[in-house]
This record gives structure tokens, sequence and C-alpha cells, in this order.
């Protein structure tokens, strides 16, 4: 696409060849998981997966949304295999997670959007792995009937993320069907529910926002309390996809870290290979030592 500005060095990829990689990639396909970490072709799966961290994506491969980033399948979902939650805590005892991230498709097509299904697979989780800390990034259960997102957090995950991906005003190209306040409400909604528990999002840069609506982006996760925020650039998956807008340098990112720390988030990542789970274990034991 001779659109698209040209990737810059600090866009660099290593390939995923280590023992680890292997390893974890054997134990997914074992288990018939399939995780974000491929699905969205993250330039990080080389180094996390050699350390044993992974994004599993649960409720199939098939979303109901069809948001300008994503690389997945846009249709009608298959049912929900109930035997699922079991398969991703067994994987998850295996690999000896510390922490691990579960996320999903969007399920509009379910009632409770599949908060029942995180549910299960957290209990799923805790029950094998009393010790590893669980996150879940969870989908925005805009066309749920009410109670669902009560139904996540009773299940107790440690850490309740959902992205807000961008900023408003790109709201209708890059995320349509989805609402920013809706999105920002069910943060705050968490936090009301359950103060204990860590509330997280997330947002891309480099397709089309300024620095004012990023800055205006975390004051209103923190009039959410939302407690963590990560900050990443867009990488398009296939020139079907949103273009990129342009690549934020990382004297930007470093800039943009320091607000946000400024306005009272308790853990920050902002670098361009910053992913919603990327080094999340590492900052939420970090956190936990505090
Ligand atoms: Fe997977 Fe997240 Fe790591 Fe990317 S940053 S490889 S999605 S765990
Ligand atoms: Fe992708 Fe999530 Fe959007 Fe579905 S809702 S298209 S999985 S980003």
């Amino acid at each position: 696409d001779q659109d698209q500005p040209k990737k810059p060095s600090w866009i660099r990829v290593k390939a995923p060849t280590s023992e680890g990689y292997k390893r974890t990639r054997d134990i997914m396909k074992d288990n018939r998981l399939s995780t974000v970490c491929e699905e969205a072709g993250c330039p990080n799966v080389g180094e996390c997966w050699s350390q044993g961290h992974a994004t599993m994506m649960i409720m199939g491969e098939i979303c109901t949304r069809g948001c300008t980033f994503c690389n997945v399948a846009t249709g009608k979902p298959n049912a929900l295999d109930v035997f699922e939650p079991g398969r991703v805590a067994h994987a998850v005892q295996k690999l000896g997670l510390k922490h691990v991230v579960i996320t999903s498709v969007d399920r509009d097509d379910l009632d409770d959007g599949g908060a029942d299904h995180f549910a299960q697979t957290i209990r799923a989780i805790r029950h094998r792995s009393p010790d590893s800390t669980i996150e879940v990034l969870v989908p925005d259960f805009l066309k749920s009937k009410p109670g669902s997102v009560e139904i996540v957090v009773e299940a107790r995950p440690d850490v309740f993320n959902h992205n807000l991906e961008t900023v408003p005003a790109l709201y209708p190209t890059v995320r349509p069907g989805a609402r920013y306040f809706h999105s920002l409400r069910l943060l705050q909604k968490v936090k009301e529910l359950d103060p204990s528990m860590f509330t997280k999002s997330g947002i891309m840069v480099g397709l089309g926002e300024d620095r004012s609506s990023v800055l205006q982006v975390m004051d209103d996760m923190r009039a959410a309390d939302i407690d963590f925020m990560t900050i990443g650039q867009y990488l398009q998956p296939t020139p079907k996809h949103h273009r990129v807008d342009r690549f934020v340098t990382p004297e930007e990112f470093a800039g943009y870290e320091k607000a946000a720390f400024g306005k009272g988030f308790l853990m920050v990542s902002a670098t361009p290979l910053t992913r919603s789970s990327y080094h999340a274990g590492d900052d939420f034991a970090r956190l936990r030592q505090a």
C-alpha cells in the first residue's frame, strides 16, 4: 500500500524460534486453543511465548463485530464449547503461567455476551492453578442483558481489562458498533462493584488521533477510576484494514507514559510495541510487591 508511511526502525520483530515458543504452541494446539498472539499477528509473540506468557482467546474465532483494525473474522459464531474452560485451565497449569490473560471475540449473539463462559473459565483456572493471577480482557457487553458484567466480576478476576482502543472521534471508522462512553462506564461499574479489583484499559495510536485527544482519553479513564493504561502503535494486519496514519516516535510514547503516570495511573505501558497484554504479568507482580 503506497499510501502507508514506511515502517520505522523501532518497529522490529524478531522471528519466533525458541524452545519456549514451540512448547507454548504445542500446548495450545494439544488443547485446541487459539491465542490472540497468533490471531492478531502480535509482534511480541517470540518474546512472550519464549517466556511462557500468552493470551488465550475463548468462545471461538468468529466475531459478531468488525472493528477495522482487527484481523479476526466477522460472521456468525459457532456454539459455545462447554469443555473449553477446562481446556484453558489445563493449558494454564501445563504452561505454569503466573499470570494469564483471557480474552474473547465479541458475542452479540449470546444473551449474556459470553459473561458466564468467562466466569466458568476464571473458576476453572483458579481451581487448577490457585496461585496464578488472572486477567480478563472482555468485550463491551453492549447488547447483553443487564447483569452480565456482574457475572464476570463475581468470578473475581485479578485484573478486569477492557480496551477503549482509540479516541472517541475515531470510533465510527475504527470501532463501529461500539460506544466510547458505554465502554468507559463498563469499567467504572466494575470498580463500583468491587473496588479491590484492578481495572485496565488501552488504546492504539497512529490511527489519526492527535495528542490532545489522547490526553483527554487519559482524563476520562481516570475519571472512571481505571488503574492501568496501555498505549501501543497500531500496525495494519492486512492492506484491507484501517490504514496506519503515522508511526508515533519512541519519544512521543515516553511523553505519553509520563503524562499518564502524572494523571495517577498505577501502571502504564506506553511503547511502540506495547500491546494490551504485553508484560502484563511482570507489571502486576511488581505492583503486588509494592
Ligand atoms: Fe500475546 Fe499479548 Fe504477548 Fe502479544 S503481547 S504475544 S498478544 S501475550
Ligand atoms: Fe476484533 Fe474484538 Fe472488534 Fe471482534 S470486537 S472485531 S475480536 S477487536
